[in-house]
C-alpha cells in the first residue's frame, strides 16, 4: 500500500506510539482531558466554586460586580449566571452525554438538580474516555471544549476577565459556543469548515433561531 505517514494524536499532535495504535489521541492528552473533567465536578470541583460566585440579588444585572475585599473588578454576574444555569457548563456536558451515548460510550444521566447532572456527566464521560479515545472521532473538538470550560470557571474564580463565548448555529443545526477571538472550527454535525469572521457571522443565525 502507500507509504502512509504514521498516524498522529489530534490533538497534540504527536505521533502515536505502537501502544496507542488504533486511538484518535494519545495518552497524555487523554489524561489532560480526565485532569479537565475531574477538575468541574464535586462538591469542591470547579463548577460548584462558580456557584458560590453568584452574587444574590443581582441576576439580570448588565453592570459588573465589584468585590469589595480585594479592589479587583469581577466579571459580570451574569456570565456567572449562564455558565452555571441550565444551559452553560451543565449543557456543554450534557451534549456530549448525548452525542458519545449514540456511539455506545456514555449513559445519559436521569436529570435533578443541576450540580448532580454534571457530576453524572462528567462520571459518565470519565468512564468511557479511555474507550471513546479509539472510538470518537471528534475527541479533539470535545477536549477542546472541556478545556475551555474549565479555563473559563478558573478565569473567573481567579478574578481575570475571562473571553466572552458566544454560541454560535451551523445551517445543520449544529450549536456550539466560540469566543470572539476564535481560528474557526469545523462542524461535528455536517464537516464544514469555518474560518473566523464565518464563524461569527453564524450568531446571527442563533439569534434567529432563538
Ligand atoms: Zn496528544
Ligand atoms: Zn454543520
Amino acid at each position: 500500500m502507500n507509504d502512509a505517514p504514521s498516524p498522529r494524536c489530534v490533538i497534540c499532535p504527536r505521533q502515536l506510539l505502537d501502544h496507542e495504535t488504533g486511538r484518535y489521541i494519545c495518552l497524555p492528552c487523554e489524561h489532560r482531558i480526565d485532569q479537565d473533567l475531574r477538575k468541574l465536578a464535586g462538591p469542591a470541583g470547579l463548577y460548584a466554586r462558580l456557584c458560590l460566585r453568584i452574587q444574590p440579588g443581582r441576576g439580570g444585572s448588565d453592570g459588573p460586580v465589584v468585590s469589595g475585599s480585594s479592589g479587583h473588578p469581577m466579571p459580570c454576574n451574569e456570565q456567572i449566571l449562564s455558565l452555571t444555569a441550565n444551559g452553560g457548563i451543565v449543557s456543554t456536558l450534557e451534549t456530549w452525554v448525548e452525542d458519545w451515548a449514540s456511539y455506545g460510550l456514555a449513559r445519559r444521566g436521569a436529570g435533578g438538580r443541576l450540580q448532580h447532572r454534571v457530576d453524572v456527566a462528567v462520571e459518565t464521560l470519565r468512564l468511557n474516555l479511555t474507550r471513546a479515545a479509539s472510538r470518537h472521532p471528534a475527541l479533539d473538538e470535545f477536549g477542546r471544549e472541556i478545556q475551555q470550560a474549565a479555563r473559563q470557571i478558573e478565569a473567573i474564580i481567579s478574578g481575570e476577565r475571562a473571553p466572552r463565548r458566544i454560541p454560535v448555529t451551523c445551517p445543520c443545526g449544529t450549536v456550539r459556543s466560540v469566543t470572539l477571538d476564535t481560528d474557526g472550527f469545523q462542524c461535528r454535525g455536517c464537516g464544514t469548515e469555518y474560518g473566523h469572521s464565518e464563524a461569527l457571522k453564524l450568531t446571527v443565525a442563533e439569534r434567529r433561531a432563538a
